[in-house]
């Protein structure tokens, strides 16, 4: 009986805990992130979970990044009530779940989407199969963020000047309302 339940166990937590996929990889280094990107801790050494998140415009990727689990409770701390609440009923029906090859809110593959971001949480080298890896296509990111208060807006926006300042001429290539949603 114990080892019926002790295999069981075994079975999901290979399920659960696979080896990131090279999707996640930094596109930078070619190799799996090892630093959270705001308190630059060493994410394979730690035991708490981070997430990397990636976004795509046609085929290139315009920024990527991995926040641990701590740096991501600060953020997700500073949000608004109405925005935590409008981003869990957003992402609350699926269409797609767990995957990455279409957006989890409109169901889109992703061959046919010129852009879109994909967000995977891991422990150490393992990536956690549950509500996660998901992808979400631009103008469904923009539907979202749309119903952020503007404090919410206002936090990720600093987010996004503190960790990705780029130079000048970069910024004109980008859409305006392009918003680097932390998707919880
Ligand atoms: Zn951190
Ligand atoms: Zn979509």
């Amino acid at each position: 009986m114990w080892r019926y339940f002790r295999e069981k166990k075994d079975e999901i937590y290979r399920k659960v805990f696979r080896p990131i996929p090279e999707d996640f990889f930094s596109f930078e280094t070619g190799e799996p992130f090892n630093q959270c990107i705001e308190c630059k801790s060493d994410l394979n050494e730690s035991e708490s979970d981070y997430i990397i998140e990636k976004s795509y415009q046609d085929g290139e990727v315009i920024y990527e990044y991995a926040l641990c689990d701590s740096c991501c409770k600060d953020l997700r701390g500073e949000m608004s009530k109405e925005s935590m609440k409008h981003l869990k009923k957003a992402l609350k029906r699926p269409v797609l779940k767990t995957t990455i090859d279409g957006c989890r809110c409109c169901g889109i593959p992703r061959s046919e989407l010129p852009g879109f971001t994909i967000v995977g949480a891991c422990v150490g080298n393992h990536m956690i199969f549950w509500d996660a890896p998901v992808l979400i296509c631009d103008p469904c990111l923009e539907t979202i963020s749309e119903g952020l208060s503007k404090q919410t807006r206002d936090l990720l926006d600093d987010f996004e000047v503190r960790n990705f300042p780029g130079p000048p001429e970069m910024e004109i290539d980008l859409p305006k309302t392009r918003r680097k949603v932390v998707v919880i």
